[in-house]
């Protein structure tokens, strides 16, 4: 007995949501100089907020803590409509790093208010994703996150209800709660493809075929990320025990008493540095190989939002080539 061996994830980590929101604050930060602020974590983790404010970037919870005129980049997360009106009030330069496939579901939101839906969004209701869609249509969206909740809801037209879902939730979980929705509302309408993301997705498949052959599995994410919490519960679904640190150092050798195989992922916002360190300590507890499995190629990259051009170009300073986040 003892560890032999690490089983690897694939896909894993960043998605092209994250090295966006990221690239945009580096070139922000070349194009504008610092401080370059930032509203919420523009991911959600430490190490990436950390390693983007030793370079300039200060993070703030709210724009009043933003100077007039400042430059302010908005999260991955998106923001509530309310949000960009306060920054015009305030004379702010926004960039929105708000990730295309979160924007997709504010659209939705917008289509089906104004065309008279209640909307049922099917998500964790304090996460900044939720807030910032819910603003779209504060008085038509609910907010539910599980098939209980779905008989508890008393809607002014049953015959004109919509659903959305958060893009990082667990896609069989999402599943019960839109079958449970469309059990009690028939007439339910939603959008034509999922608004679980491929990201959320591929991570999730990948996981669960690794947890299938493993004793332990270790996700690699912050406590307040919600795909690496869904990876978590995902991996369990399957029989192993699984553990979320965001720091190596959080590993405990008792993990692996009477464990052969620890498999590895890491969230969406996680660097893969901490994926390496990762192996390394299992190296050092006695595992001696380490193997990759990866259910799907990933080649999805999304364009920068044209404001960062558009200030390039008001200043007279030239974009810098895109360079991919080197963690
Ligand atoms: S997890 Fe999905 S929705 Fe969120 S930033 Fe990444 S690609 Fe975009």
């Amino acid at each position: 007995m003892g560890l032999k061996e690490v089983v690897l994830a694939g896909p894993r980590g960043f998605c092209a949501g994250v090295e966006r929101a990221i690239e945009i604050v580096e070139e922000a930060l070349e194009v504008v100089g610092a401080p370059i602020y930032v509203r919420k974590e523009i991911v959600h983790n430490r190490h990436v907020v950390d390693a983007l404010g030793a370079k300039g970037a200060i993070f703030v919870d709210e724009l009043d803590e933003v100077p007039p005129g400042a430059t302010v980049v908005f999260s991955a997360h998106g923001v509530a409509p309310e949000v960009r009106e306060r920054s015009r009030g305030r004379g702010l330069r926004v960039i929105d790093a708000t990730c295309p496939l979160v924007t997709k579901v504010h659209l939705e939101a917008i289509r089906y208010a104004r065309a008279g839906y209640t909307i049922i969004l099917v998500g964790h209701e304090d996460h900044d994703e939720v807030i910032g869609t819910m603003g779209e249509a504060p008085n038509r969206i609910h907010v539910i996150s599980s098939p209980e909740e779905v008989e508890q809801l008393e809607l002014p037209d049953p015959d004109k209800v919509a659903y959305l879902t958060q893009t990082t939730l667990s896609v069989d979980d999402t599943r019960a709660v839109i079958d449970a929705l469309r059990q009690r509302f028939p007439q339910i309408v939603g959008p034509s493809r999922d608004d679980i993301c491929y990201a959320t997705q591929n991570r999730q498949a990948a996981v669960k075929t690794v947890a299938g052959e493993v004793d332990v599995v270790l996700v690699i994410g912050a406590a307040n990320s919600s795909n690496a919490n869904r990876l978590r519960e995902v991996s369990e679904t399957t029989g192993s025990r699984a553990y979320l640190i965001n720091e190596i150092k959080e590993i405990k050798p008792s993990w692996f008493e009477n464990a052969t195989r620890v498999g590895i992922t890491a969230g969406a916002s996680t660097p893969e540095f901490l994926v390496h360190e990762a192996v390394e300590a299992l190296r050092r507890m006695g595992a001696v190989s380490v193997r990759e499995v990866n259910v799907v190629d990933e080649n999805v990259r999304f364009g920068l939002p044209r404001e960062l051009e558009e200030i390039a170009q008001e200043l007279g300073r030239p974009l810098p080539a895109r360079v991919p986040p080197a963690w």
